[in-house]
């Protein structure tokens, strides 16, 4: 046997050589839970089960793809299918699609087109489109999804009790809009689930072939499994039950999407023979940081304490840091950031900034653009939701799928060729009349559709223009988008735009066609169009990272999960955004003990150094308004400092480096003494330094953060 077990701790060891039957991994942060999946995929196959039979799960690409990585990398030339749920379900339903009415190539619905058609099924169900949002609709449907129900079940379980006004509406909606996306021969994000469960549960005999083709599965991040994961891989663990699942209930932060913690407790109830392994040593962090962190979570009632130690060298304390705005903050941070590099004591990559909103990294990103602090945002949904991208991608979805509606009607008139709003309505009601697709319909348009000459002579050559571009579809798909850009004059059509605009546009564009470039080259026997479609719409936030390029890390803290950094900077530790303004609305205590974990989750991401920030005025909405620190902070037994009277902001005399080194001798030390006792005064002091100006809580409380929440909710729904 191998080094694979070298340089682990007994417990871990005795995980990795686990072979056959169920395993729980039960352990806090930072304690090889990864690690061990990794480990035991690779000695899986040194005992000679075929890569074929092994299925890893992770929550985000990039974990999957860095898994996958490190396998190849400790077995070399042995590959190993890692993916999210969602590729996994994808690859599924191309295969067997066909069990729920979907046919291979079908269509991944993006937020935008999943409103449209959310819209239209509260329409034909005879409700005001005004009146009720699509995004509450699609969240409740969601929701839905997520538990497993189907629409014949929810109209079931409405017809049996009262529920709210909301379900009423949604309990007719729900059955139409599956119905329009199934005639579209298109899912949503959750129906990937869904559809997969259904089909499991339809057809005894291939359930039973899936479960006996994937032989060992492996889920990472496991108490952040809803519902419908569950079912899904409990039912590929029947005839074979060799799934381990890791995780760490003190991280779950998914709950509002669905996820589940009893999932990890009916674990042991549905799997009474499993092996249970608990790990207790931390191998990522600071004592000091680990110390911080054991102060937060065991605030959480609804939790089983467990240890957190180490035997890692002391670091650095701790730091609470208050600023006057998120200016100062920002500003200083990318000062400090810069100066630290500058005297070659850190990378720039050994920075993360993490913020509970997305709205928090604008003012951050411009500080760290003007110091000249290379930095990465965790953008990849952001680009993925520009214009000219969604435009073009749309095209690939029309010519690989003809069916689908969304997406043509994007392209039908962009960019503009004078066929308006009236002409494409006209062209719609033709085409269902004739039971047509929008593809087959201006194929064959003709007067009867009573359409301008100048719309008709127009939909002809779009009609001529989707020819080409489906004869063309079978080369590099980065040659097919060059063909697009080239052929609609899309670029040209951008020209009156003012010249940054423009050069952002045409860059966004060009970034899309190297995308493709770099997936053809990824793929040179073959990969197919729906493929790439595929990667583009399960794109998630933390995928565009790329450590080697030596920036600073921006994220939310739901996309930092499961990764460290060297130092960590948590911004915006304010009442009203962590916990966020949603969770004390609903005055759900384990809201709270959710946003709690999410904190939780952050802090043990930092191996060396950790700061949270919290400022008295903050931006919101174009308006200054004044904040409160977060009622997580008062509960951390760290050092903390004022700067939000300071004008000097440079922290050139006390910057940590010298602190470890002491060349600034005693004074820094005697100050920071000075912090920590000012710490514990305050903390024994004034407990209600978070209760006191209602005030400014009413004003966090504007609808305005609700939608903020929204849109990060939405982005974090992509999985
Ligand atoms: P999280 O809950 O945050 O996802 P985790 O339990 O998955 O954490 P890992 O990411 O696997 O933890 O490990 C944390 C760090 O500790 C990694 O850098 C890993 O390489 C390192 N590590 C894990 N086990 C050992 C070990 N036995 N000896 C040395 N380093 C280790
Ligand atoms: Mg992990």
């Amino acid at each position: 046997m191998t080094q694979l077990l070298d340089d682990l701790t007994p417990s871990q060891a005795a995980a990795v050589e686990h072979f056959e039957g169920p395993m729980l991994v039960l352990a806090g942060p930072g304690s090889g839970k990864t690690r061990i999946v990794t480990r035991r995929i690779a000695r899986l196959i040194e005992r000679r089960v075929h890569p074929a039979e092994i299925l890893a799960i992770t929550f985000t690409n990039k974990a999957a793809r860095e898994m996958a990585e490190r396998v190849e990398h400790l077995i070399p030339g042995r590959r190993v299918a890692v993916s999210t749920f969602h590729k996994f379900c994808a690859r599924i339903l191309r295969q067997y699609g066909g069990a729920v009415g979907l046919k291979p190539n079908f269509s991944i619905l993006d937020v935008k087109d999943q409103d449209a058609a959310l819209k239209e099924a509260v329409k034909e169900e005879g409700f005001d489109p005004t009146h009720y949002s699509p995004s509450r609709i699609g969240w409740r449907i969601g929701q839905l999804k997520n538990e497993c129900i189907t629409p014949a079940l929810f109209a079931q379980q409405a017809g049996e009790r009262v529920g709210t006004h909301l379900d009423s509406v949604v309990a007719k909606a729900y059955g139409r809009y599956q119905q329009i996306l199934l005639d579209a021969n298109a899912v949503d994000f959750d129906d990937l689930l869904l559809h997969v469960v259904t089909i499991l549960k339809e057809n005894p005999n291939l359930r039973q072939s899936l479960d006996e083709r994937y032989r060992f599965i492996l889920v990472d991040e496991y108490q952040d499994t809803n519902q419908a994961q569950y079912q899904i891989v409990s039912a590929l663990s029947q005839n074979e039950p060799n799934l381990c699942a890791t995780g760490d209930p003190d991280q779950s932060i998914y709950g509002w999407r669905g996820a589940q913690i009893e999932n990890i407790l009916r674990f042991e109830r549905d799997f009474p023979r499993v092996k249970i392994v608990r790990l207790e040593d931390n191998f990522r962090s600071t004592p000091e940081i680990l110390a911080a962190a054991d102060d937060l979570i065991r605030h959480n009632t609804q939790r089983k304490a467990k240890s957190l130690r180490t035997s890692n060298p002391s670091g650095l304390p701790v730091e609470i840091r208050q600023y006057a705005d998120g200016f100062q903050e920002a500003d200083s941070l990318a000062a400090e950031i810069r100066e630290r590099v500058a005297s070659g004591e850190r990378q720039y990559s050994d920075f993360a900034i993490f913020y509970r909103v997305n709205s928090l990294s604008r003012s951050i990103e411009t500080a760290l653009g003007r110091a000249r602090v290379p930095f990465a945002i965790t953008g990849g949904v952001a680009f993925y939701e520009r214009t000219e991208v969604k435009d073009l991608i749309a095209y690939l979805r029309v010519i690989e799928n003809p069916d689908d509606r969304p997406a043509f009607r994007r392209i039908v008139n962009t960019p503009v060729r004078g066929i308006g709003k009236n002409s494409q309505e006209k062209l719609d009601r033709w085409a269902s009349a004739r039971n047509l697709n929008l593809w087959d319909a201006v194929h064959q348009i003709d007067a009867s559709i009573g359409l301008p000459k100048k719309a008709e002579y127009s939909l002809k050559l779009f009609a001529n223009l989707l020819d080409e571009l489906a004869r063309r579809s079978h080369g590099p798909i980065a040659d097919l988008l060059e063909v697009i850009v080239e052929r609609t004059g899309y670029l040209q059509n951008l020209s009156g735009l003012e010249p940054e605009e423009y050069a952002n546009r045409k860059a966004n564009v060009e970034e899309l066609v190297a995308s493709a470039r770099q997936f053809d080259q990824d793929h040179v026997e073959g990969g197919s169009l729906s493929e790439f479609l595929e990667t583009c719409s399960l794109v998630q936030d933390a995928d565009t990272i790329d450590e080697s390029a030596g920036q600073v890390q921006l994220m939310t803290l739901h996309s930092a999960k499961g990764l460290e950094f060297p130092c960590v900077y948590l911004v915006g530790v304010e009442h009203g955004l962590l916990p966020h303004e949603r969770s004390l609305r609903d005055g759900d205590p384990l809201q709270i003990e959710e946003e709690r974990r999410l904190l939780f989750v952050g802090m043990t991401r930092a191996r060396e150094e950790l700061y949270l920030t919290w400022t008295r005025l903050r931006s919101t909405h174009g308006r200054l308004l004044s904040t409160i620190a977060s009622q997580f902070l008062t509960e951390l037994n760290v050092a903390r400092h004022d700067y939000s009277t300071d004008d000097d902001t440079s922290f050139g005399d006390w910057s940590p480096q010298e602190m470890r080194r002491g060349t600034s001798g005693d004074s820094i030390l005697a100050q920071m003494a000075g912090w920590g006792e000012q710490a514990r005064k305050e903390s024994s002091n004034s407990p209600d330094e978070t209760t006191s100006t209602e005030d400014d809580h009413v004003d966090l409380a504007e609808p305005g953060v609700d939608a903020q929440l929204f849109a990060y909710a939405e982005e974090d729904t992509q999985p």
